[in-house]
Formats: structure tokens, sequence, C-alpha cells
């Protein structure tokens, strides 16, 4: 589908932003290039497309790492806006245009990108987010990710009458697997004590907890009372 689609339309799209003052898509641009990993993954563009052959989100959507690599470079600033608004949502972070012979990484310019969109609590990183509150409480609150007793029949309705079966028995299964630190439901694994106050000092340090804030305050406000009960009771003051 996205092979389909031309920069031109794409310029149009980015028009579609026209009412956003000129100095705002400066200011998130400035951002972008500020990152201290910009200068690093991003050294000009052969136009070749190896990274386009590679992403498999250029396959579903109307998405090219190489326009995203192209807009940068150019320092196109009404393209780069428009991108940051939708095209970064698009990329599912696997890195495989790290294969670039320019020594580009778009998957990395585009992590930049969301985060200053994110930081900058841009609706359209509130919209792409939103479906992820759970998950994002579960990995923050619990340091593991999408654990066992979120497998729920309806959530999962390809899996027919099975998912009914194993989240019936849910406890059961657990138990039966090997490592301990998996005889849990609520938690994908178990995770040391030590760690997890390690987690929750980092995301607080290096300012990821305050960027959940920016997408959704509520979820913020929880997992900042979960993260801060638990390091009082390490005696830990922040
Ligand atoms: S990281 Fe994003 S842009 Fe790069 S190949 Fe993967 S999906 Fe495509
Ligand atoms: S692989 Fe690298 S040089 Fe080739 S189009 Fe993509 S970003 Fe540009």
């Amino acid at each position: 589908m996205s092979s389909t689609v031309t920069p031109h339309r794409k310029r149009d799209q980015a028009s579609g932003y026209a009412a956003v003052p000129r100095e705002e898509k400066q200011r998130l641009f400035d951002l972008v290039k500020a990152d201290a990993r910009f200068p690093d993954y991003l050294y000009g563009c052969y136009e070749c497309g190896i990274c386009v052959a590679v992403c498999p989100s250029a396959r579903f959507y109307d998405f090219s790492p190489r326009r995203i690599a192209q807009a940068a470079a150019r320092e196109d600033v009404d393209l780069v806006y428009q991108q940051i608004q939708e095209d970064v949502w698009e990329c599912s972070q696997c890195f495989s245009c790290l294969r670039c012979p320019r020594g580009n990484n778009p998957g990395g310019i585009i992590t930049i990108m969301r985060e200053v969109a994110v930081n900058a609590g841009l609706a359209s990183a509130k919209e792409a987010l939103e479906g992820y509150s759970r998950i994002i409480y579960k990995i923050m609150s619990t340091g593991t990710q999408v654990s066992p007793d979120m497998l729920q029949p309806d959530a999962f309705p390809d899996w027919g009458p099975e998912v009914k079966a194993v989240s019936e028995n849910l406890d059961l299964w657990r138990r039966a697997l090997p490592p301990e630190t998996h005889h849990t439901t609520t938690t994908g694994w178990a995770v040391a004590e030590r760690t997890l106050i390690e987690l929750y000092l980092i995301w607080m340090e290096t300012g990821a907890l305050a960027m959940i804030r920016e997408v959704d305050e509520g979820l913020h406000m929880i997992l900042e009372e979960v993260m801060e009960e638990r390091l009082e009771e390490e005696g830990i003051e922040l």
C-alpha cells in the first residue's frame, strides 16, 4: 500500500497542518535535532530504498523510513511535522532499517520523534498510546510485560475455544512451567525486589515517568503512587 503513495501526496498531507505556526513546527524539529542521538542516526541519504524494502510497516501502511530520513536530511520542517503527527506511529520499531548503507538509523530517528511528540503532549501521541495504558501500567508497576491474567477470551477471539480452556486453568498452567519465576499469573515473570526498585528509580530519574504524564495524567498519578509507596517501604527518599 505504501509503495504506491508518492512524496507529493505526503506533501499534500503535510499542508493539512498549514494552520500550525511555522515556529511551532520548527521548535519540534529543533528538539529532534538537539537530541544527543540524532547525529549518529542520520548521515544523509542515498535514496536507495533498502530501508523501505526491509521495513515491515512499509508493507502494510502508507509509511516509508526513506521519507523519514529524507525529510530530516532536507530539513523539510512541514513534512517532519506531518511525520511527527502521523507516520511515526506506524513504525514497529524492529530496526531492520539498520541495514542502511549510509549508516542511518531511520527507526532511531522515529524513536526521537515519538519522544518529542510525547513530551510535547501532542494529541496524536495521546491517541496512538491510548490503547496501551494497561500494558504501560503492567510494565512500569511490575517491571514485566503483558501478564497471563490479561489472556481473556474476548481479547483473543482468533484463538477459539483454546483460550477459554487456558484462561480457566491459568494458575495450573503457570505452576506447571519449570522456572519458579513463571509461577505467577499477574506478572509475566517474578521480578526481583531489588531490580524493581532500580527500575522505579531509573524511570523517575530519566523522565520516563514524567513522559507518561503528558499522554495520560490519570495513569501517571497511579504509577507515581505505586512507585513512591514502594520506595518509601525501602526507606528510599527522593
Ligand atoms: S524500525 Fe520502523 S522504520 Fe525501521 S524497519 Fe522497523 S518498522 Fe520500518
Ligand atoms: S537505506 Fe539509508 S540511504 Fe537508502 S533510502 Fe533508506 S535511509 Fe536513505
